[in-house]
């Protein structure tokens, strides 16, 4: 089969040929139906030796949907033949977070104490699914998709997890009088924009300099788009501001949009950098956070939004083959909403 495969760090992917794997012990075997691009890979594939603590050659792709058709003597066979999304955050299911049901904080996925990033999941330290099959090791990492279109599926796994997380773990700043902005309208934020409609949030704000992804933004039920943080009116401030660019600019701008008891969300991983402090002129009680992708539980609540019409991916469907220059385009920001591969 085809794999889009890293195989020296710093350097481009490449589309190889490999083996089609064999499920061993409670392993399932998943044929590939659609599998999402994201900036994160461009991250892996840009890292110098000595980043990440992963083994190359490595399949990339961590947003995946497919179809079970193999598993394991020691895996319940009655699988085979799901449409499912796998939950790429591969953790212990044994430490006191994982216990906790936050299992994307889990233990065992903490930075070495050489520095290395532990490897984390399908296509992040594991082969992924930008393939025409893979292995995920547990039914632990899937979750049924029934109907859902593959294309729709697979960003429910990154993308839309990690704009729920990010949302529902502020959702007591989520009501009908809150006032939220999403900066970035991207993979990401066009999700969340539908996800804070779906959990009743009151004023939603969305930046982005494209005029097409204010459009999208509109269109999805934001109240107001704007090409700069600077043109959204402060007449109160904001209760939570989830940066999806995470870039300098952007994260010490929303900074300031922030009202009293304002939350500022760092999602995206843009390189920017903040600096707090109790005597900066920030609002009374402000909070700064960084969440990390997703718990299951997470992932099975996006998948019931798709299901009841509330969450509509923008997604543009592509040819594995294709892999490089979608990647190329990913980088100049050329993408709108979210790139799929389809094997
Ligand atoms: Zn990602
Ligand atoms: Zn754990």
């Amino acid at each position: 089969m085809k794999a889009v495969r890293l195989t020296g760090w710093g350097e481009p992917a490449q589309v190889l040929p490999v083996r089609v794997p064999e499920p061993q012990g409670a392993e399932l075997l998943l044929e590939v139906r659609a599998a999402g691009l994201c900036r994160s890979d461009l991250h892996v594939m840009d890292a110098p030796a000595g980043v990440f603590d992963y083994p190359l050659p490595l399949t990339l792709g961590h947003e995946v949907a497919g179809t079970v058709v193999g598993v394991g003597p020691a895996a319940d066979s009655s699988w085979v033949g799901e449409s499912v999304v796998v939950h790429g955050v591969w953790s212990c299911g044994d430490c006191r977070n994982c216990r906790r049901g936050r299992e994307n904080y889990c233990h065992e996925l903490r930075r070495r104490a050489d520095g290395r990033l532990p490897a984390i999941g399908n296509g992040l330290g594991y082969d992924g699914g930008l393939a025409e099959a893979m292995i995920v090791p547990t039914e632990r990492f899937v979750v049924r998709t029934g109907g859902l279109a593959p294309e729709s599926a697979a960003p429910l796994a990154d993308a839309a997890l990690t704009a729920y997380h990010a949302i529902r773990t502020n959702q007591d700043l989520v009501d009908d009088q809150s006032v939220a902005v999403v900066v970035g309208v991207g993979g990401l934020g066009h999700l969340a924009v539908q996800i804070l409609r779906a959990l009743g949030g009151g004023t939603v704000f969305a930046v982005d300099p494209r005029p097409e992804s204010r459009a999208l933004a509109m269109r999805l039920g934001a109240d107001a788009a704007f090409a700069d943080i600077a043109r959204i009116p402060q007449s109160t401030g904001a209760d939570v501001v989830f940066d999806f660019v995470g870039s300098d600019a952007t994260t010490n701008a929303a900074a300031q949009l922030l009202g009293p008891g304002g939350r500022l969300v760092v999602v995206g991983s843009g390189g920017g950098r903040l600096t707090v402090g109790k005597d900066l002129g920030l609002p009374n009680g402000w909070q700064v956070s960084a969440p990390f992708w997703g718990t299951r539980a997470d992932l099975e609540a996006v998948v019931d939004l798709a299901h009841r019409g509330l969450l509509s991916v923008e997604s543009t469907a592509y040819r594995l083959d294709d892999a490089l220059d979608i990647y190329d385009r990913l980088r100049r920001g050329a993408i709108r909403g979210r790139a799929v591969l389809v094997p």
